[in-house]
Formats: C-alpha cells, structure tokens, sequence
C-alpha cells in the first residue's frame, strides 16, 4: 500500500504493432531506472523462438478462464485469436509499472485508471514487415499484423494515446523516459 502522502505509483500503458519495438523499448526502461517494473502477462499464445522465458506466463484456456473467471486480471482481451491478461498489479509494489498490452487493454485501463499514462510506439509499415520477418514471422501471421495496426492506430488516436516514432531507438526510448519523468514532477 501507498504511504499516505506519498505518491501512487504511475501506471503507463504501452501498445503498438508487433515489431514496433515495444518489448526492447520497455527492457531498456526498466535496466536505466530500477525504480519501473513491468507487468507480465498472462496468455494462451504457444511461446515464440524470440521469447525471452519470462516474457509470459504461458498458460492453456481452462487456466487462463479460471483466473479471469476468479476476478485475477485487470484487463484481458482475445488477440488473434489468443487471450492475452495483465494480472492485477501488486498493490505493495511501489515502482511505477509499465502494462505492454493492446489498445482494448489501454480502453480498459482508462476506465478503472483514468491517470494512466497511455503511450503508441508505431514505425511504417513497411519497417514492421521487415521486423516481423526478421524475428521469423510466418508471411499469413505479419500480414494479419499488419491489419491489426491499421486498427489499432485508428482506435489508439481516438483515446489520446501520445504517438512515438520508434524508428531510432536510443531517441524513441528517451523519448518515452521523458514522459515519464514529466509525469512525476508535474502528475500524468
Ligand atoms: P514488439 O515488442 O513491439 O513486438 P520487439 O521489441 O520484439 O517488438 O522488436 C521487434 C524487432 O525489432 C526486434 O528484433 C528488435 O531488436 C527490433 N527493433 C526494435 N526497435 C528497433 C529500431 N528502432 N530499429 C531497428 N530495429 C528495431
Ligand atoms: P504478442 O503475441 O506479439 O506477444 O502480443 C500480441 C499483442 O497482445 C500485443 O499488442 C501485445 O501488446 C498485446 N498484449 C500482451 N499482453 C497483453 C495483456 O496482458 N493484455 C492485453 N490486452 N494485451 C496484451
């Protein structure tokens, strides 16, 4: 539990397309300031060869049912025909936590955290296909990716998401910290 007085801690949501960037950009938050932790989803995808082990908990659907079903995530959402669940957040912890989760996720933090921080991390289309492909994807799984974007940026436009170009690393990762620290000088 917060101290009273202190501050609660930040909550920032993280989205984008696959192959964005997402998971290298949160990885490199977390290792410059010990002081942000990262939720890690529950999900019923097979793991990938690019997964790092403790990217998820990989669980089969009578899993992933029963703990939706006993109220243990605070958002969850069905992605490509896979479920996809943030459990709730460690009230204890009081490092400011990052949720790398999809825009209907980010729809559902809003409503119980109206402060949440929401964050798009986007890159041209033709740079996602050249990631996707990098990292393995099959051609019919990035093509349904890339259709899942277009989607997804109309509806993270529509609820304020602050948009970043992670088309160079180092400034898209700064970037993201500055918003950061700006939200815990001056509030979300
Ligand atoms: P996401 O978590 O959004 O699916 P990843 O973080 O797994 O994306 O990144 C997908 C691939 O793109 C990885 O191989 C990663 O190293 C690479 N990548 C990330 N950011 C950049 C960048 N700015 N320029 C080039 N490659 C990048
Ligand atoms: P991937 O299969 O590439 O790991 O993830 C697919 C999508 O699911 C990404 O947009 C990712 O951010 C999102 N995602 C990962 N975990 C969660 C979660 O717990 N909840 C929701 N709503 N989306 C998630």
């Amino acid at each position: 539990m917060t101290p009273k007085g202190a501050k609660a801690p930040l909550v920032i949501v993280i989205s984008g397309p696959g192959g964005a960037g997402k998971g290298t950009i949160v990885s490199k938050l977390c290792e410059q300031d010990p002081t942000i932790t990262v939720s890690r989803s529950w999900t019923t995808r097979e793991p990938r060869t690019d997964d790092k082990k403790d990217s998820y908990f990989f669980v089969n659907d009578v899993e992933f049912n029963k703990h939706k079903d006993n109220g243990g995530f605070i958002e969850w959402n069905e992605f490509l025909g896979c479920m996809y669940g943030t459990p709730m957040p460690d009230s204890d912890d009081e490092r400011d936590l990052i949720l790398e989760i999809d825009v209907s996720g980010g729809r559902q933090i809003c409503r119980k955290i109206p402060q949440a921080i929401l964050v798009f991390i986007d890159v041209e289309d033709s740079e996602l296909r050249r990631r996707l492909s990098g990292r393995g994807d099959e051609q019919s799984e990035i093509d349904k990716r890339l259709l899942e974007a277009g989607r997804e940026r109309k509806e993270a436009k529509e609820l304020n998401y602050r948009i970043v170009l992670n088309d160079d690393l180092s400034k898209a990762t700064k970037e993201i910290y500055e918003i950061i620290c700006r939200a815990r000088l001056e509030g979300p």
